[in-house]
């Protein structure tokens, strides 16, 4: 079978980003492959966990995706501090005499983020909107890589490992069943604090949920590669609940013009138009801007912003929001139909070695430097009563259910379908019977009518 066909069945979406389907990434040839081991966002445990444990598979996937391919080029990029990791990826590599690189990364945020990343390795920056194979490369997260793995062994993708990390006892790394709730996790956690919030991923871009509700119905998805719990008084989670229309006051009242937001920004040191202190600058005026012409040239570069938070959390003297003022930017560009025009071909700028941002001054800056650990996490194996498998956890099209209430499945079953175009394939991640079918879920519970 062709791998991207085994793929294709086995379901597997990217596992560090968005969930963009993997059987249309590789569909392609390309001059580079690169494997994102990164850990892009501080405490997050999950890809160190894998490459220590499965830098084998890692390493043989690796190469057969590469040959796929037709890369002249197979690379695996890691943070340069990660000397455990890189001691068992090269011995794997020399046990497998694999055609594989290892590159060390140094650690700064966003060192994973895909555009940076490929700019690191290959010195090549991706058009601005653009994909890493308009410069010859396709980049995978280091668990996709795995699952590409037992895809070609037959197995569909139906568990999920992820790192539990902040307000907890103890880091746990998780392997769980796809549709695992979210609180069931915590729970085996041992000690979470009194009122706290769970953001989904990593500090910087993952999704914050504040209420109970909201945490009582998160479920694991084939995307979510890490839990932070933070106490609900943390300053991150009263950032996040601040209105939008006070971000605006705030950033129409105080900001400076000291274009720190500018100058530290990842994508504008790649050579990317993004300008958010020009955004600052223009915001009071917005609504009397009715020319489209001077619109785009005050908010356009709001399109290039990739939403790493490094302008907000980390750069900005006066505490305010670029980040979340390009997106309010965004929407109004769709609004008004603007698509501001694309550099094709941008240049990194000179400052692109030296305004990098230390993860460890970052951690400091989020607050979070009492959550570091240096203890490598236990895994832990959870078997949940019940699942409720989202029918959209990719890019793309939600997967069409192909079973129905009262069917009985057995773990790595499909239960729903690839949709027409794009779209990914969902398999059972229990042994159970399904309870319920909605346009948006599918519930499988093992206990027995
Ligand atoms: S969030 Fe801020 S720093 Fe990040 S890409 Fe957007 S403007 Fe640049
Ligand atoms: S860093 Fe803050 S104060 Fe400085 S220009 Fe940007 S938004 Fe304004």
């Amino acid at each position: 079978m062709q791998m991207t066909e085994a793929v294709k069945n086995a379901g597997v979406v990217g596992a560090g980003g968005a969930g963009f389907p993997t059987h249309v990434k590789l569909n392609t040839k390309a001059e580079y492959f690169l494997v994102n081991a990164a850990e892009c966002e501080p405490l997050i445990e999950t890809d160190k966990y894998l490459c220590r444990t499965y830098a084998r598979q890692i390493v043989r996937t690796a190469v057969r995706i590469a040959g796929h391919l037709e890369a002249k080029h197979a690379v695996i990029a890691l943070k340069e501090k990660y000397s455990r990791e890189i001691g068992a990826l090269s011995e794997a590599i020399a046990e497998e005499r694999a055609d594989l690189k290892i590159f060390r990364l140094r650690p700064f945020y966003p060192a994973g983020d895909e555009q940076v990343l490929v700019h690191q390795v290959t010195e090549r920056s991706v058009p601005e909107r653009g994909l890493p194979l308009d410069v010859g490369c396709v980049v995978e997260n280091v668990g996709t890589v795995l699952a590409v793995s037992d895809a070609l062994e037959g197995m569909p993708v139906t568990e999920k490992f992820l790192s539990v990390t902040g307000a907890v006892k103890t880091p746990v790394m998780f392997r769980v069943p796809i549709g695992t709730p979210v609180r069931e996790v915590l729970q085996k956690t041992g000690g979470l604090p009194g009122q706290y919030a769970v953001i989904l991923g990593g500090p910087m871009m993952g999704k914050m949920l504040t209420e109970e509700r909201d945490i009582g119905q998160a479920v694991v998805t084939k995307t979510t590669g890490n839990l932070l719990v933070l106490p609900k008084d943390h300053d991150l989670v009263r950032r996040t609940l601040m209105p939008r229309e006070k971000m605006i006051r705030r950033a129409t009242a105080a900001c400076i013009q000291c274009r720190m937001c500018t100058d530290l920004c990842p994508r504008y040191l790649i050579g990317h138009e993004v300008y958010p202190h020009r955004i600052m600058r223009n915001l009071w005026r917005q609504p009397d801007v009715t020319d489209e012409k001077e619109f785009e040239r005050c908010f356009g570069s709001a399109a290039n912003c990739c939403n790493c938070g490094v302008c907000e959390m980390f750069a900005c003297p006066m505490g305010l929001s670029p980040r979340k003022m390009n997106e309010y930017v965004k929407e109004l560009l769709r609004e008004r139909g603007i698509n501001p025009v694309r550099s094709l071909n941008p240049g990194a700028r000179r400052a692109v070695d030296y305004h990098r941002i230390p993860t460890e001054r970052l951690i400091a800056r989020l607050g979070l430097t009492q959550y570091v650990s240096h203890s490598l996490p236990d895994l832990v194996r959870l078997d949940p009563e019940e699942v409720m498998v989202p029918l959209s956890q990719h890019i793309g099209k939600p997967a069409v259910p192909v079973v129905s209430a009262g069917d009985r499945v057995k773990k790595g079953d499909l239960i729903a379908e690839a949709a027409e175009g794009l779209s990914a394939n969902i398999h059972a991640g229990v042994d159970g019977v399904v309870e319920g079918v909605t346009a948006d879920s599918i519930r499988i519970s093992r206990r027995e009518e």
